[in-house]
């Protein structure tokens, strides 16, 4: 692993500004639904998770569920496997998945679907980031924090081989040079 910290691409100012923005958006939109179940996905939305749902003024709850997605390095391979499902029963409830990061859009589709199976009231889709030159699949995003380029990043709950996931920003790495 490199030795110097990685360069940033969003500083901690500008996600907390974003983050605050999106907070607004979504407890403007979801004031009339009840109580939201807020659905991040593990582990790599811990951090935007946390700080969202803390900037939120509508009642809301938190699931967690885990999945992993097959990549060979950086590269997706497009197949996910559930690892940990959702815990509460979210059957007629209003469910906003809250991801990291948007990459091929296999991840987040697969999560669409299985959380639909639960039969809530609706599904929405919350995304820090969204690489949308990598599209290999078309999935809706309701809310996007920021759109970026095709590199890898870490920081702010994304690792790269479980390093940088604690960085207060979001920054980016070469995988080839790790
Ligand atoms: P997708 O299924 O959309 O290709 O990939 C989604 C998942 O791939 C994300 O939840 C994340 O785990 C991982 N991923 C994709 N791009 C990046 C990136 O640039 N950095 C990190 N740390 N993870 C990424």
């Amino acid at each position: 692993m490199s030795e110097q910290p990685p360069p940033v691409l969003i500083s901690e100012t500008d996600i907390d500004k974003r983050v605050r923005e999106l907070a607004a958006e979504i407890s403007a939109d979801y004031a009339d639904k009840g109580n939201v179940v807020l659905v991040g996905v593990l582990k790599g939305s811990f951090i935007f998770l946390a700080d969202l749902s803390r900037r939120l003024s509508i009642p809301r709850t938190v699931e967690f569920i885990a999945v992993s997605s097959y990549r060979s390095g950086s590269v997706s391979s497009g197949a996910v496997r559930l690892v940990m499902d959702v815990r509460g029963n979210i059957e007629g409830r209003h469910v906003l998945i809250i991801e990291d990061i948007v990459d091929t859009g296999h991840t987040l589709k697969y999560l669409i679907g299985m959380l639909k199976s639960h039969r809530p009231a609706s599904v929405k889709t919350c995304a820090l980031l969204h690489k949308p030159g990598s599209a290999q699949v078309e999935v809706p995003i309701d809310y996007i924090g920021f759109g970026i380029g095709n590199e890898w990043v870490v920081g702010y709950g994304l690792d790269y081989a479980e390093h940088d996931r604690t960085l207060p920003y979001i920054g980016t790495i070469d995988p080839d040079d790790q």
